[in-house]
């Protein structure tokens, strides 16, 4: 899942990103309305979390415009204490939610992640293809009863994967969910990501079934 952070206090964007990486999101920041805005009209999120007081552009401008341009990535926004001009403002300009300042780190992963839900996936926090589930919550990958130990992009690559189960997702969509724009993915490294995945959940357990197909010149799925 990609998230993308406009906020223009570096110490708020920072600890959030921090926090979100941890939880094998990947994170892109932007410090004023302006590149918050073209990266978010240009880019790929699964979330966007919108401050409103921004240099440049204001957050309510922002989700306006990406609502008329029919980018309906979820937004939650980011509002002074207790204002409830700002907050009903915030959802008539489109966003999907909204977070009082100061918040928890807690607080606000929940959201990101209750937002992030595919429709499908509603109150879901275990992804489940065959005998191999991934809890969302505490990133815990088992095949059975055998738990598997996954790196960041192995989990955030397998959770898309698992999101999108039943379709056949591209190399280019893959790229653009799990890694951020700083990162310098060739398609070649999502071939490389795929072969530690297979490694860890498909080769220890022999006579099981695959769990990540590969659709020749399309991409790659796993199955319902
Ligand atoms: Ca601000």
């Amino acid at each position: 899942m990609r998230i993308l952070i406009v906020e223009d206090e570096y110490k708020i964007a920072n600890s959030i990103r921090r926090g979100l990486e941890q939880e094998t999101f990947a994170v892109d920041v932007a410090f004023d309305g302006e590149s918050g805005y073209d990266l978010a009209s240009t880019e790929n999120y699964d979330v966007i979390i919108l401050d409103l007081m921004l240099p440049k552009i204001d957050g309510l401008t922002i989700c306006k415009n990406l609502r008329a341009e029919n980018i309906h990535t979820p937004i939650l926004i980011l509002t002074a204490r207790d204002s409830v001009n700002e907050k009903v403002e915030g959802l008539n300009s489109g966003a999907d939610d909204y977070l009082p300042k100061p918040f928890s780190f807690t607080e606000l992963l929940a959201r990101v992640r209750a937002l992030s839900r595919r429709p499908k996936q509603t109150l879901d926090s275990v992804l489940q293809t065959k005998d191999l589930t991934l809890n969302t919550k505490n990133l815990e990958v088992k095949r059975g009863k055998i738990l598997i130990e996954l790196s960041k992009t192995e989990l955030s690559l397998l959770e898309y994967l698992l999101r999108n189960k039943g379709k056949v997702v591209t190399k280019d969509q893959i790229i653009e969910h799990v890694w951020d724009y700083d990162s310098d993915v060739l398609p070649n490294t999502v071939e490389v990501y795929i072969g530690y995945l297979r490694g860890k959940l498909e080769k220890p357990f022999k006579g099981k079934s695959k769990i990540i197909e590969t659709v020749r010149g399309f991409g790659y799925k796993v199955s319902e």
